[in-house]
Protein backbone atom coordinates (compact mmCIF):
# COMPACT_ATOMS: atom_id res chain seq x y z
CA UNK A 1 0.00 0.00 0.00
CA UNK A 2 1.20 3.60 -0.90
CA UNK A 3 1.10 6.24 2.27
CA UNK A 4 1.72 9.78 2.36
CA UNK A 5 3.12 11.47 5.20
CA UNK A 6 3.71 15.06 6.22
CA UNK A 7 6.84 16.23 6.79
CA UNK A 8 6.93 19.65 8.57
CA UNK A 9 9.54 21.74 7.18
CA UNK A 10 10.23 25.93 7.81
CA UNK A 11 7.26 27.64 9.56
CA UNK A 12 4.23 26.01 7.53
CA UNK A 13 5.43 23.79 4.47
CA UNK A 14 5.08 20.27 4.62
CA UNK A 15 7.41 18.33 2.52
CA UNK A 16 5.04 14.80 1.52
CA UNK A 17 6.27 11.97 1.33
CA UNK A 18 5.41 8.54 -0.80
CA UNK A 19 6.57 5.00 0.86
CA UNK A 20 5.22 1.70 -0.19
CA UNK A 21 4.98 -0.90 2.68
CA UNK A 22 6.91 -3.14 0.07
CA UNK A 23 10.17 -1.42 -0.72
CA UNK A 24 12.74 0.82 1.23
CA UNK A 25 12.64 3.42 -1.85
CA UNK A 26 10.29 6.24 -1.09
CA UNK A 27 9.60 9.66 -2.90
CA UNK A 28 9.45 13.64 -1.53
CA UNK A 29 7.52 16.19 -3.37
CA UNK A 30 9.33 19.52 -2.86
CA UNK A 31 11.76 18.35 -0.24
CA UNK A 32 12.52 22.66 0.34
CA UNK A 33 14.58 21.95 3.52
CA UNK A 34 17.00 18.19 3.40
CA UNK A 35 17.44 18.30 6.84
CA UNK A 36 14.01 16.99 7.96
CA UNK A 37 13.72 14.60 4.94
CA UNK A 38 17.12 12.77 6.41
CA UNK A 39 15.75 12.74 9.73
CA UNK A 40 13.06 11.05 8.50
CA UNK A 41 14.73 8.41 6.24
CA UNK A 42 17.54 7.56 8.56
CA UNK A 43 14.82 6.97 11.66
CA UNK A 44 12.73 4.45 9.49
CA UNK A 45 16.17 3.21 7.27
CA UNK A 46 14.68 4.73 4.39
CA UNK A 47 16.44 5.49 0.99
CA UNK A 48 15.45 7.91 -1.60
CA UNK A 49 14.67 7.13 -5.20
CA UNK A 50 12.51 10.13 -6.26
CA UNK A 51 11.82 13.55 -6.15
CA UNK A 52 9.31 15.72 -7.40
CA UNK A 53 9.09 19.36 -7.53
CA UNK A 54 6.08 21.58 -8.50
CA UNK A 55 8.32 25.06 -9.12
CA UNK A 56 10.79 26.84 -8.47
CA UNK A 57 10.48 28.53 -4.93
CA UNK A 58 13.21 28.25 -2.98
CA UNK A 59 10.61 27.01 0.19
CA UNK A 60 10.21 23.86 -2.13
CA UNK A 61 13.62 23.28 -3.94
CA UNK A 62 15.94 24.35 -1.33
CA UNK A 63 17.14 20.92 -0.28
CA UNK A 64 17.83 19.56 -3.84
CA UNK A 65 21.61 20.48 -3.36
CA UNK A 66 21.99 18.24 -0.46
CA UNK A 67 19.45 15.19 -0.87
CA UNK A 68 21.16 14.88 -4.79
CA UNK A 69 24.61 14.16 -3.64
CA UNK A 70 23.84 12.18 -0.49
CA UNK A 71 20.90 9.91 -2.64
CA UNK A 72 21.33 10.29 -5.99
CA UNK A 73 17.57 10.19 -6.57
CA UNK A 74 15.88 10.78 -9.94
CA UNK A 75 14.24 13.97 -9.84
CA UNK A 76 11.48 15.06 -11.84
CA UNK A 77 10.13 18.75 -12.62
CA UNK A 78 9.06 21.49 -14.39
CA UNK A 79 10.94 22.94 -17.72
CA UNK A 80 12.87 25.85 -15.73
CA UNK A 81 16.29 25.54 -15.93
CA UNK A 82 17.09 27.86 -13.10
CA UNK A 83 16.50 24.52 -11.05
CA UNK A 84 19.35 22.59 -11.92
CA UNK A 85 19.05 19.64 -10.70
CA UNK A 86 15.98 18.25 -12.62
CA UNK A 87 16.78 15.44 -14.92
CA UNK A 88 13.64 14.73 -15.79
CA UNK A 89 11.81 18.11 -17.55
CA UNK A 90 8.06 17.70 -17.94
CA UNK A 91 4.99 19.57 -19.08
CA UNK A 92 1.71 19.28 -19.31
CA UNK A 93 0.23 15.89 -20.36
CA UNK A 94 3.17 13.81 -19.64
CA UNK A 95 3.36 11.15 -17.52
CA UNK A 96 5.78 8.95 -15.08
CA UNK A 97 5.91 6.09 -13.04
CA UNK A 98 6.59 6.60 -9.43
CA UNK A 99 7.07 3.40 -6.82
CA UNK A 100 4.23 1.62 -9.01
CA UNK A 101 2.11 3.94 -9.42
CA UNK A 102 1.32 6.22 -12.57
CA UNK A 103 1.69 10.05 -12.58
CA UNK A 104 0.09 12.78 -14.58
CA UNK A 105 1.77 16.03 -15.44
CA UNK A 106 -0.68 19.13 -15.35
CA UNK A 107 0.26 22.55 -16.24
CA UNK A 108 -0.79 24.74 -13.36
CA UNK A 109 0.65 28.26 -14.10
CA UNK A 110 -0.70 31.69 -11.81
CA UNK A 111 1.54 31.61 -8.52
CA UNK A 112 4.61 30.83 -10.78
CA UNK A 113 5.14 30.54 -14.81
CA UNK A 114 6.85 27.18 -14.42
CA UNK A 115 4.51 25.72 -11.74
CA UNK A 116 3.07 22.25 -12.34
CA UNK A 117 0.92 19.69 -10.57
CA UNK A 118 1.34 15.65 -9.90
CA UNK A 119 -2.28 13.65 -10.36
CA UNK A 120 -1.72 9.85 -9.33
CA UNK A 121 -5.02 8.65 -11.03
CA UNK A 122 -6.50 6.02 -8.62
CA UNK A 123 -9.16 5.69 -6.08
CA UNK A 124 -8.96 7.90 -4.70
CA UNK A 125 -6.59 10.39 -7.01
CA UNK A 126 -3.80 11.67 -5.38
CA UNK A 127 -2.92 15.45 -5.97
CA UNK A 128 0.11 17.29 -5.36
CA UNK A 129 -0.27 20.50 -6.17
CA UNK A 130 2.54 23.17 -4.51
CA UNK A 131 1.45 26.32 -4.08
CA UNK A 132 -1.28 26.66 -6.81
CA UNK A 133 -4.21 25.22 -4.56
CA UNK A 134 -4.48 25.20 -0.74
CA UNK A 135 -7.00 24.19 1.45
CA UNK A 136 -9.51 27.18 1.58
CA UNK A 137 -7.23 29.17 -0.65
CA UNK A 138 -4.74 29.60 -3.30
CA UNK A 139 -0.99 30.61 -4.03
CA UNK A 140 -0.43 34.60 -4.48
CA UNK A 141 0.37 35.23 -8.10
CA UNK A 142 4.05 36.12 -8.12
CA UNK A 143 4.48 35.54 -11.66
CA UNK A 144 1.22 34.86 -13.75
CA UNK A 145 -1.97 36.80 -14.49
CA UNK A 146 -5.39 35.82 -12.14
CA UNK A 147 -6.71 34.57 -15.89
CA UNK A 148 -3.91 32.41 -15.79
CA UNK A 149 -4.43 31.21 -11.88
CA UNK A 150 -8.25 30.95 -12.48
CA UNK A 151 -7.75 28.89 -15.36
CA UNK A 152 -5.39 26.49 -13.65
CA UNK A 153 -7.62 26.16 -10.45
CA UNK A 154 -10.60 24.83 -12.79
CA UNK A 155 -8.88 22.43 -13.99
CA UNK A 156 -8.18 21.26 -10.80
CA UNK A 157 -11.59 21.72 -9.92
CA UNK A 158 -12.90 19.45 -12.14
CA UNK A 159 -11.17 16.48 -11.16
CA UNK A 160 -12.84 14.07 -9.21
CA UNK A 161 -14.90 14.75 -6.14
CA UNK A 162 -12.53 12.18 -3.73
CA UNK A 163 -9.01 13.24 -5.24
CA UNK A 164 -6.88 13.73 -2.17
CA UNK A 165 -5.23 17.51 -2.28
CA UNK A 166 -1.60 17.61 -1.06
CA UNK A 167 -1.29 21.06 -0.80
CA UNK A 168 2.39 22.56 0.06
CA UNK A 169 1.81 24.85 3.38
CA UNK A 170 -0.89 24.49 6.53
CA UNK A 171 -2.78 27.74 5.42
CA UNK A 172 -5.78 26.92 6.23
CA UNK A 173 -6.91 29.13 9.04
CA UNK A 174 -6.06 31.94 7.62
CA UNK A 175 -7.80 30.91 4.28
CA UNK A 176 -10.51 29.98 5.88
CA UNK A 177 -10.67 33.14 8.62
CA UNK A 178 -10.44 35.44 4.95
CA UNK A 179 -13.64 33.18 3.46
CA UNK A 180 -15.29 33.90 6.08
CA UNK A 181 -15.37 37.30 5.29
CA UNK A 182 -15.98 36.88 1.60
CA UNK A 183 -18.82 34.33 1.93
CA UNK A 184 -20.31 34.68 5.10
CA UNK A 185 -23.12 32.29 5.01
CA UNK A 186 -21.58 28.93 4.32
CA UNK A 187 -22.44 26.31 7.45
CA UNK A 188 -19.86 23.85 5.49
CA UNK A 189 -16.85 25.97 6.18
CA UNK A 190 -18.04 27.06 9.25
CA UNK A 191 -18.33 23.40 9.98
CA UNK A 192 -14.74 22.98 8.67
CA UNK A 193 -13.32 25.44 10.39
CA UNK A 194 -13.91 24.08 13.85
CA UNK A 195 -12.60 20.89 12.79
CA UNK A 196 -9.09 22.75 11.54
CA UNK A 197 -8.99 24.62 14.84
CA UNK A 198 -9.05 21.31 16.73
CA UNK A 199 -6.25 19.72 14.59
CA UNK A 200 -4.31 22.57 14.87
CA UNK A 201 -4.57 23.06 18.73
CA UNK A 202 -3.43 18.78 18.71
CA UNK A 203 -0.68 20.79 16.56
CA UNK A 204 -2.03 18.13 13.66
CA UNK A 205 -2.17 18.68 9.71
CA UNK A 206 -5.54 20.00 8.33
CA UNK A 207 -4.08 18.34 4.69
CA UNK A 208 -5.00 16.55 3.10
CA UNK A 209 -8.72 18.42 1.99
CA UNK A 210 -10.44 16.78 -1.38
CA UNK A 211 -11.44 18.55 -4.48
CA UNK A 212 -15.37 17.94 -3.58
CA UNK A 213 -14.52 19.59 0.06
CA UNK A 214 -12.71 22.48 -1.54
CA UNK A 215 -15.46 22.96 -4.01
CA UNK A 216 -17.66 23.68 -1.16
CA UNK A 217 -15.73 26.24 0.83
CA UNK A 218 -12.83 27.67 -1.11
CA UNK A 219 -13.49 31.21 -2.42
CA UNK A 220 -11.40 30.93 -5.12
CA UNK A 221 -13.43 27.55 -6.80
CA UNK A 222 -16.68 29.56 -6.43
CA UNK A 223 -16.52 33.06 -8.48
CA UNK A 224 -20.13 32.30 -9.59
CA UNK A 225 -21.83 32.03 -5.81
CA UNK A 226 -23.94 34.95 -5.55
CA UNK A 227 -22.73 36.13 -1.84
CA UNK A 228 -18.93 35.98 -2.94
CA UNK A 229 -19.86 38.09 -6.17
CA UNK A 230 -21.36 40.73 -3.87
CA UNK A 231 -18.51 40.89 -1.90
CA UNK A 232 -16.42 40.99 -4.68
CA UNK A 233 -18.28 43.96 -5.88
CA UNK A 234 -18.21 46.03 -2.68
CA UNK A 235 -14.38 45.54 -3.64
CA UNK A 236 -14.35 46.84 -7.01
CA UNK A 237 -15.29 44.05 -9.12
CA UNK A 238 -17.33 44.01 -12.16
CA UNK A 239 -19.64 41.20 -12.62
CA UNK A 240 -18.03 38.50 -14.09
CA UNK A 241 -16.31 35.49 -12.88
CA UNK A 242 -12.65 36.74 -13.90
CA UNK A 243 -13.41 40.09 -12.32
CA UNK A 244 -14.79 38.58 -9.57
CA UNK A 245 -11.70 36.20 -9.03
CA UNK A 246 -9.25 38.81 -9.59
CA UNK A 247 -10.68 41.13 -6.81
CA UNK A 248 -10.80 38.05 -4.75
CA UNK A 249 -6.94 37.54 -4.69
CA UNK A 250 -6.17 41.36 -4.01
CA UNK A 251 -8.55 41.41 -1.72
CA UNK A 252 -6.68 38.26 -0.08
CA UNK A 253 -3.44 39.52 -0.48
CA UNK A 254 -4.00 42.75 1.80
CA UNK A 255 -6.35 40.59 4.50
ZN1 LIG B 1 5.81 29.08 -4.00
FE1 LIG C 1 5.68 27.77 -1.05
Amino acid sequence: MLSVIPIPAFDDNYIWLLRQDSTKDVAVVDPGDAKPVIHYLERENLTLSTILITHHHHDHTGGLPELTKRYSPRVIGPHNPQIKEIQERVGDGDDFRVLGRRFEVMAVPGHTLDHIAFLGPGTPSLLFCGDTLFCGGCGRLFEGTPEQMQASLSRLAALSEDTLVFAAHEYTLANLRFAQAAEPDNKIRDRLMKECQRARDLDRPTLPSTIGRERQINPFLRVDNQTLRSAASAHGSTDSSESTFATLRAWKDNF
